[in-house]
Order: structure tokens, then sequence, then C-alpha cells
């Protein structure tokens, strides 16, 4: 018997039934003799609810603020659940983030985890107990609360498998495990037994959100078992492993979706060496991050540059463009939200020429035009309507053979 990681994502602990569900399956593998860490998030959609009340009160939202405001989503739902654990006959203790040792820097609604110090979890669990976490928060060295980003709970469970050596984190959510593509999308998706990490974090950079991305990346580089499964049917789910050479290396394992970007544009820009490098050091510097990029050739020396930004951060980025662009005489600024990308994902990718091909002819054959591309050894994404999207991601994940049968 050992130690076993249990995070539950907010539908997995939506209400009052719910959270007697997640507390009779933890008694159960606490009565089996492991020692048993659970991780929660807010209940239901508690957290966009209270991002909504701020919003109401105010059009200045500090993020200290919203940080502290925040985190009491992730208290309601711990002591709730420690409670139904009583019910089961099971002594449990819950913890905030600050008393689960979860260290982070100061970039409050982002932070980092710096350092994970779980005294009180061990002992905890030294005294027979199950300990319930509030995922998605911790203590920068400042004292002051911060939060993790959002769908930070994943984080927060695997920096504790991994402080703790645990022996698995388990992922409970309200799917069955890792698609071929959004269950929700695609009813024709298929549940994938393993995926390998590199994969998974492809996934989860282009909108697979059933994992985090920084969590997967925790995982990798601690060495955590991750396994993601259902707690509504607790029924075993995908592992994400290493890939090892038995491991069946298709060409696209799968497509994913992700709406949550904008693309911006400054056209009309002087086409000379340096200008390329001021307005991206602009954006660095006001913490903007980017994602894809491209630069159109060059007409009467003026050309445009494109790159897609989240959503949440188009104003900081038009701000930043807008700074660069009278200095070095460019013509305009645009923003365009109504843009979505898709992308196929396959370790096997590396070895197989032609996936560009078929995947260009197939948003072509359903009219889907292409605005942007970029590619990695083992993902090809592209920019297309947002309104396309989802067909998008159909006809990717018929054309590439992922339909179950
Ligand atoms: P939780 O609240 O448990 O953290 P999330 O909503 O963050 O749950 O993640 C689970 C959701 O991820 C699923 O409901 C599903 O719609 C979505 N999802 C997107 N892509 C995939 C995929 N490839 N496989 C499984 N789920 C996916
Ligand atoms: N409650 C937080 C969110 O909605 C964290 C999480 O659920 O992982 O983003
Ligand atoms: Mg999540």
């Amino acid at each position: 018997m050992g130690v076993i990681v249990q995070k539950f994502g907010g539908t997995s602990v939506g209400d009052a039934e719910r959270i007697r569900a997640v507390a009779n399956h933890v008694a159960r593998t606490r009565r089996a003799g492991n020692d048993v860490v659970v991780v929660v998030s807010a209940m239901g959609k508690f957290t966009d609810d209270l991002l909504r009340l701020a919003d109401d009160v105010s059009p200045n939202r500090p993020p200290r603020e919203i940080d502290m405001l925040l985190t009491a989503g992730e208290r309601i739902s711990m002591a709730l659940v420690c409670m139904a654990l009583a019910a089961e006959g099971i002594e449990a203790s819950s913890f905030t983030g600050s008393q689960a040792g979860i260290i982070t820097d100061d970039e409050h609604t982002r932070a980092k985890i710096l350092e994970v110090r779980p005294d009180r979890i061990r002992e905890a669990l030294r005294d027979g107990h199950v300990a319930v976490v509030a995922g998605f928060q911790g203590v920068s060295a400042s004292r002051d609360i911060t939060t993790l980003g959002r769908g930070g709970s994943d984080v927060t469970a695997v920096a504790m498998a991994a402080a703790l050596n645990a022996d698995v984190c388990e992922i409970y959510t309200d799917v069955t495990g890792v698609f071929t593509a959004d269950p929700r999308v695609v009813p024709k998706a298929r549940r994938l037994a393993r995926v390998s990490f590199d994969e998974m974090m492809e996934m989860a950079a282009t909108g697979g959100r059933v994992l985090m991305l920084r969590s997967v990346e925790y995982a990798r580089r601690h060495n955590v078992p991750l396994h993601v499964r259902s707690s509504f049917t607790w029924e075993p789910g995908t592992w994400i492993v290493e890939e090892d050479s038995d491991m069946e290396q298709a060409v696209v394992s799968a497509v994913t979706d992700d709406t949550s970007e904008a693309k911006v544009t400054v056209s009309g820009v002087p086409d000379r060496p340096g200008v390329a490098a001021r307005l991206f050091g602009e954006l660095a510097q006001r913490g903007v991050n980017l994602d894809m990029i491209v630069q159109n050739t060059s007409e009467n020396g003026l050309t445009d540059i494109s790159f897609t930004v989240a959503l949440t951060d188009v104003d900081a980025a038009r701000g930043a463009c807008e700074a660069v662009r009278e200095e070095v005489g460019a013509a305009k600024v645009s923003t365009d939200s109504n843009v979505g990308r898709v992308t196929v994902v396959g370790a096997g990718m590396k070895s197989n020429p032609g996936v560009t091909a078929l995947m260009f002819e197939t948003l072509s054959n359903i009219g889907v035009n292409i605005e942007m591309i970029s590619t990695s050894s083992i993902r090809i994404s592209c920019v297309v309507r947002a309104d396309r999207v989802e067909e998008s991601v159909r006809a990717l994940h018929t054309a590439f053979g992922l339909d179950a049968s």
C-alpha cells in the first residue's frame, strides 16, 4: 500500500451528492490501506461566478484581491469533503494551499510553484488522517495568497504527488479519460489507454483542456505517474507515460480545438532589421505570451506581422503594438477575436510524411480557409474562423481514421 493523490475537478464536487460520492470513493481507497491526499477544485463553475461578481463590483480588479477572492472557492470544497468523509467514518483534515506548503512566486493570478513543503500533510498522514488540500492556490515568499492560473488544481495535485513521492496522481474528472478529441465536440472520439508525455503536452498546449499544460510538464519533470479517469463511472482511464519502444505510434493520435486566442495584426510595417525585435521586445516587457507568428513577404518595403495571443491578453498586446507603431512608422494595428485553432497531434508524424497535405486537403474539402500555420515535430496547427472550428475538428478526426467504429 502506498501514497495516492486523488484530484477532483469542479464537476466532480459540483453538489452535495457529488461530494458524498467522492468521499465514498476516497474512504474506500483509505480503507484498502493507502495513505490518501485529496486535492479539490471549487464546486462546479464557482470560480467563474466569483469572477463575474468581481466584474459587477468594480472595473478595477487588483490581482492580489482577485486571488484572495478566488481561493475561497476551493476552501469551501475542502471543508465539505472533510465533513462527508467524517460521515464515512474516516478521519480527515483540510488544508489551504498555504498550510499545505505550496510556496509560489508573487505573480498574482498566474503564480508558479517554487517549492512544496508538505510537513503538515505528512503529519496528517502519520496520524492516519486523509489530507484534503485546496487546489489552485499557494502562498508567496512575501506571505500573500496566490493562485496558479485557471485549471491550476491539476498542478497542485501533481506537485503534492511529487513532494510526497506518491505512487500515483489520479485526476478525476467528468470524462472517462483522455480522448482522441474533446468528446463534447466529436461524438465519435475514442478514449486512449495511454498517451505519451510529449503528445499530452502538445494536446494541453493546443486546447485539450482535460489537463492543464503546466501539470503535465511538472509530472514529466518529477516522474509522477498520471492517471486521468472518471469520478462518475470510476472505471480505469488514461495513463500518461514516457514513450517506450513497444508503444504504438499512431501517426495522428488526437485532434484538438481552441477558441481562447485572438489574432493581432500590425500592418504596413517597414521591413528593416530591428523592427520585429522592437515590437516583440515591447510585448515581452508587458508580459504578453505569444503563440503563432506570421510575417508576410514584403511589398514596397512594407510587411504585415500577425500573431496570436490569449483572449485575456488582447488589450495588453494592442497597447504594446500601438506604442511601437508610431515609433517605427507602421500603418495600423488590428485585432480579431473570431479565430480558432485546430491541431493534429501524433508522435508517429515524425516518420510519416503527408500529414500536412492531408490536413490541408481535408480543410479545403469543407471550404475552410487556413489563415495561419504552425508546426512542431509532432504537431500541426491551423488558425481558421472560430465558427468553423468544430466542423474542422470532426472532419480531421474522420480523415485521420480516428472515428470509433
Ligand atoms: P475538471 O473540472 O475536472 O478539471 P475540465 O473541464 O478542466 O475538468 O476538463 C475536462 C473536460 O476537458 C472534459 O469535460 C472535456 O470536455 C474536455 N476535453 C477537451 N479535450 C479533451 C480530450 N482530448 N479528452 C478528454 N476531455 C477533453
Ligand atoms: N477552480 C479553478 C478554476 O476554475 C481551478 C481548477 O478548477 O483547477 O480554474
Ligand atoms: Mg481542469
